[in-house]
């Protein structure tokens, strides 16, 4: 369909959003619009509202002319906005944002459930306005809060990768024991996915064992080294998201993780690094920076996070900028095997 549209001569100047196969598409935060072409030559159009990060934005092209509501606009709107999309948002991110933090009460106080095989600590993502919690993140850690740095250097080369997949079943398994209700977000190198076969099956069949729905998990991708085989990334990229877990872009604008991994492959979320946002209510340059980033992925349709929020005044303005969900300090520290209390 989409090659047909491009050599139609009445559309003009066809643009690709996305070139992934995404089977399961959930349009959580995407707006549909719609376009009528007269074939007198001349073009009306007929506009929808769209709906994005549950605002409305009105089409604002100069050409675009609104016309009164004819049977047809009536049914195609009703198309965009009507039931046929609930099956796919049942999982999408309202159910896991609209849980009050209350739905945690028993690990809310950064209590440890103990020792793992291999450890984690937990930081929960939020959006302060809701008072929701987006996601909790799976950090690395050892059986004394080691860094993720200290565990990792244990290993190296397809020992590395290894290790980093495999370390997930325990995230996952920690999760799974708290009973978390909202998204859990785990870090892993892109050549994990690409050196070890199978690794999005490995990943799957954990999830299942334990309990856990694929549309709850985020995979952050930390491209602290380049992407050797970007054939192999994409076809797990794109295995992941087939199987409904979502992919995020870890520590934009910082080490690989820059514009050129972005326009290789457009994540369903931007985490934009703790060395862009520090400090950026005075700091010009990272507000222009940051402010095109979040231009950019509203465009794309990518959600976006800010890393490393240590106060008010970091928050305060990133809310003015239009970010409205948070990983730092400032709102809680990552708890041990456990989920800590936040900081509202
Ligand atoms: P990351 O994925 O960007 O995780 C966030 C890091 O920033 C965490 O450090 C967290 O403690 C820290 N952080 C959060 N909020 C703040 C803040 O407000 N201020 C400051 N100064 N720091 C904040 P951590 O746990 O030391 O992790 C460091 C990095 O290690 C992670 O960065 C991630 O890239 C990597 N990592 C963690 N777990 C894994 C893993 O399982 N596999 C792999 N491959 N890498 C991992
Ligand atoms: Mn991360
Ligand atoms: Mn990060």
């Amino acid at each position: 369909m989409y090659e047909l549209i491009q050599t139609d001569p009445r559309h003009e100047e066809v643009v690709t959003v996305l070139d992934e196969p995404i089977y399961k598409r959930t349009f959580d935060e995407w707006g549909l619009g719609f376009i009528v072409i007269k074939d007198d030559g001349g073009k009306q159009i007929i506009s929808s509202d769209l709906t994005f990060d549950n605002q409305l934005y009105k089409l604002g092209l100069d050409n675009l002319k609104r016309v009164d509501e004819t049977r047809a606009s009536m049914i195609i709107d009703a198309f965009a906005k009507g039931r046929w999309r609930e099956p796919y948002t049942i999982l999408s991110d309202e159910l896991y944002e609209d849980l009050p933090q209350e739905a945690v009460p028993e690990f809310s106080n950064g209590e440890s459930l103990g020792l793992y095989p291999v450890n984690f600590a937990f930081q929960p993502i939020v959006n302060p306005i809701s008072k929701l919690v987006t996601s909790a993140e799976a950090l690395l850690r050892g059986p004394n809060n080691e860094s993720p740095a200290t565990i990792l250097s244990q290993y190296s080369g397809i020992d590395l990768y290894r290790f980093d997949l495999e370390s997930k079943q325990y995230a996952l398994q920690i999760a799974a024991d708290m009973g978390l209700p909202c998204r859990v977000s785990v870090n892993l190198l892109p050549m994990s996915l690409i050196m070890i076969p199978d690794a999005v099956d490995f990943l799957l069949d954990k999830i299942e064992s334990l309990g856990l729905f694929s549309e709850q998990i985020i995979v952050e991708i930390t491209e602290e080294e380049a992407i050797t085989n970007h054939d192999a990334f994409h076809g797990a990229v794109t295995r992941l998201r087939a199987a409904g877990i979502k992919v995020a872009i870890d520590d934009f604008g910082a080490g690989f993780a820059g514009l050129s991994l972005l326009a290789e492959f457009q994540p369903d979320k931007l985490k934009i690094d703790r060395k862009l946002i520090q400090g950026i209510q005075t700091n010009g340059p990272k507000q222009a920076i940051v402010r095109a980033v979040i231009e950019c992925c509203y465009s794309l349709g990518i959600s976006v996070i800010a890393e490393g929020v240590e106060d008010a005044a970091e928050v305060n303005w990133l809310l003015e900028a239009g970010v409205s969900k948070f990983q730092g300090f400032y709102f809680a520290r990552p708890s041990f095997n456990g989920f800590p209390q936040i900081n509202w």
